[in-house]
């Protein structure tokens, strides 16, 4: 089938390819591409913005993300195994989450079960009880959006700058349709319980340091230390129905602050190890919504927005699903 994806961003790109390898032949249509607009203005995708680790944050319902998130960890991971990171962007880390008491595991630990553990004493940082240490992808979305562009050009689709004002204007070219506009579904598709949730980023330069740590709940929430491929990832903020874009130097300040005293590592950073700082607009639902719609007669839709902060973490998942409901089509 021809099939047109709205959207090229990490999930717009990764529905992109399993439709090709499905055997469907694929346009993407987009209003920004990744890479579009050079630093140090503001990232046009938000998928170029995210950290990225393999983390459920901030997306419902549990059993979907689950599900989700347990396929694209099994992708990213092989993914890791094959090729160079230089190619693809992906390796995969220790992470330790600390916890300020003790916790029972988490809701999402299936996906990881192999290798999670609580942390023992002395593997924690000063003032932590508890903690959560599992092995998980890290996904450099400076490296890897320009891996799956080509991979996806490769695989003989296409990509157009084209931005739409509604779903009507994409069905007039194509009558099977997959919304992957991520924040943009507000005005596509004009839904309300879409909301942005602010984040923003400090890249430094690298320091040895291999271990990806977060606090999401004690004494230095929100802080979390991402090292990439080239560089560490320093965060962060969840701000709410904040739309600014803008680098907030009181934010970066804080950043560098929690994550200091999180990880001695990262304490004295100097304005010389800073390579960016970044903000991004995260697609924040009370539910992703992934589900096929008959708009009209022979007019379908398939959505598949809203991931919050795991737009990354669920995308081979949600892929993967999309496929299945076009398969009904
Ligand atoms: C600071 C920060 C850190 C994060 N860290 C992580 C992390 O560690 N792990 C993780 O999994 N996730 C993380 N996230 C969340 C992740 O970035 C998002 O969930 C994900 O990028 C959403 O991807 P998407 O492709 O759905 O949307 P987007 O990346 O926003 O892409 C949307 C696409 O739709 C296009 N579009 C929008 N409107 C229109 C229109 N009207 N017409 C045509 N095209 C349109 C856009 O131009 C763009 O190409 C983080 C986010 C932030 C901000």
């Amino acid at each position: 089938m021809d099939i047109l994806v709205i959207g090229c961003g990490v999930s717009g790109l990764t529905t992109g390819i399993r439709l090709l390898e499905a055997g469907h032949r694929v346009t993407i249509w987009a209003r920004d591409m990744p890479g579009s607009r050079p630093l140090p203005q503001p990232p046009a995708v938000t998928s170029e913005v995210a950290a990225a680790v393999w983390y459920p944050y901030k997306a419902y319902p549990q059993e979907r993300v689950n599900a989700w998130g347990a396929a694209a960890y099994r992708v990213f991971r092989e993914l890791a195994a094959q090729g160079s990171p230089e190619e693809h962007g992906v390796v995969m880390r220790e992470v330790v989450e600390a916890l300020p008491q003790p916790a029972p595991d988490p809701w999402w630990v299936e996906a990881v079960r192999d290798t999670f553990r609580h942390a023992r004493a002395g593997e924690l940082p000063a003032g932590y009880i508890d903690g959560y240490i599992f092995a998980a992808p890290v996904i450099d979305m400076s490296i890897y959006l320009g891996y799956l562009q080509r991979r996806f050009m490769d695989g003989g689709g296409t990509i157009s700058e084209h931005t739409i004002a509604s779903l009507d204007e994409a069905f007039a070219a194509n009558p099977i349709v997959v919304n992957c506009t991520g924040l943009g579904a507000r005005e596509v598709v004009g839904d309300k319980e879409l909301y942005p949730s602010r984040g923003q980023v400090v890249r430094i330069r690298p320091r040895g340091f291999h271990r990806v740590v977060m606090d999401d709940y004690g004494p230095n929430k929100v802080a979390y230390i991402v090292p990439r491929v080239h560089d560490i990832v320093l965060g962060g903020v969840d701000d709410e129905h904040n739309e600014s874009v803008t680098p907030d130097e009181s934010v970066t300040a804080g950043i560098l602050a929690r994550c200091g005293s999180l990880v001695p590592e990262m304490a004295n950073v100097q304005p010389d190890d800073i390579l960016a700082v970044v903000c991004g607009l995260r697609p924040a639902r009370s539910t992703v919504r992934l589900e096929r719609e008959e708009v009209a007669p022979g007019r379908i839709a398939i959505h598949n927005y809203g991931h919050g902060g795991a737009g990354v973490t669920l995308s081979w998942g949600c892929a993967d699903e999309v496929v299945a409901l076009v398969s009904q089509s």
